[in-house]
C-alpha cells in the first residue's frame, strides 16, 4: 500500500506572512489520511518546521547540493536541510534542469546526498511540448528517470513526480490517458530496475493541479498524488486538493 502524497512546492514565494496559509492548512487537517507536505523557500524551513511541530504537517526543501559541505556559495547541503526540519527535497525541477541547467547526473548525486541526509527525495521528471509533439516523451522521461534515481533507491526514501515541462504554471493538464500512460511506463520501468520495490515507489503527477481537477487526476491508475506548485500558496486552493486525495486514500 502505498501512503498518497500531497505536496506544495511553494518556489521563490512566500516570506513569513505566509506561515498563516500553513497553520490554515493544519487547522483543516489535524488527521489527514494522506501525507501534507509544504516545500517553501529555504529561509523559511526551520520556521515553518517548527509550526508544524506535534502537527502532520511535513515540512521539504527544493533543492540541495550533492556535496555534504564546501565552497559553493549560496548552496545548501541535505543535511543542513535535514538539521532545519526538512524530511523531504524537491530535486531535479524542470525549473532547476532550466535555470540551473542541471543534468540527470547532478539530480542522481544530490539523491544519492538527499538519501545519505536521510531525507525523502522527490525526483521530477518530465517532458516539454516538443519532446511530446515528437512523441517521444517515453524516451526523454525513461532517460531521466534512469539518470537521475540512484541505484540506492528504494520506495521508502524516494518519489517520483511527473511533471509535463508544458503544464507547470500553464493551467494546462495532459488528458487522463496521457496521464495514465505515462504513470503505467514509469512503474514498469521501476519494476524492471528494482525488481518488486518498484511498486512501492510512490508516483505523483504535477502541472496546473488545481482544486477543480485534482478528483479526476487522483482517480487515474497509478498516480499516487500530487506535487502542486501555484494552488499549494493558499490554504483555500490546497485544502480542496488535500480532501479530494483524502477521498481517494479511503477509498482504497
Ligand atoms: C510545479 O512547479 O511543480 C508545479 C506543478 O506548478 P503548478 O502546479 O503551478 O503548475
Amino acid at each position: 500500500m502505498r501512503r498518497k502524497l500531497a505536496a506544495g512546492n511553494w518556489k521563490m514565494n512566500g516570506t513569513r506572512a505566509a506561515f498563516a496559509e500553513a497553520k490554515a492548512l493544519i487547522a483543516a487537517h489535524p488527521a489527514p489520511r494522506c501525507q501534507i507536505l509544504l516545500c517553501p523557500p529555504a529561509t523559511l524551513i526551520a520556521a515553518m518546521a517548527e509550526i508544524a511541530e506535534g502537527s502532520p504537517l511535513l515540512v521539504g526543501g527544493q533543492d540541495c547540493h550533492a556535496d555534504a559541505a564546501g565552497a559553493h556559495t549560496g548552496d545548501i547541503s541535505a543535511a543542513m536541510l535535514a538539521e532545519a526540519g526538512a524530511g523531504f527535497v524537491i530535486l531535479g525541477h524542470s525549473e532547476r534542469r532550466a535555470d540551473h541547467a542541471e543534468r540527470d547526473e547532478d539530480v542522481r548525486r544530490k539523491a544519492d546526498a538527499a538519501l545519505a541526509a536521510g531525507l525523502v527525495a522527490i525526483v521530477c521528471v518530465g517532458e516539454t511540448e516538443a519532446e511530446r509533439d515528437a512523441g517521444s516523451e517515453l524516451d526523454v522521461v525513461g532517460r531521466q528517470l534512469a539518470g537521475s534515481v540512484p541505484d540506492g533507491a528504494t520506495g521508502a526514501d524516494v518519489v517520483i513526480a511527473y511533471e509535463p515541462v508544458w503544464a507547470i504554471g500553464t493551467g494546462r493538464t495532459p488528458t487522463a490517458e496521457q496521464i495514465a500512460a505515462m504513470h503505467r511506463f514509469l512503474r514498469e520501468t521501476l519494476v524492471a530496475r528494482f525488481g518488486e520495490d518498484g511498486h512501492a515507489f510512490r508516483l505523483l503527477y504535477g502541472g496546473s493541479v488545481k482544486p477543480g481537477n485534482a478528483r479526476s487526476i487522483f482517480a487515474i491508475p497509478d498516480v499516487d498524488g500530487a506535487l502542486v506548485g501555484g494552488a499549494s500558496l493558499k490554504a483555500e486552493d490546497f485544502k480542496p486538493i488535500v480532501a479530494a486525495l483524502e477521498d481517494c486514500a479511503d477509498r482504497e
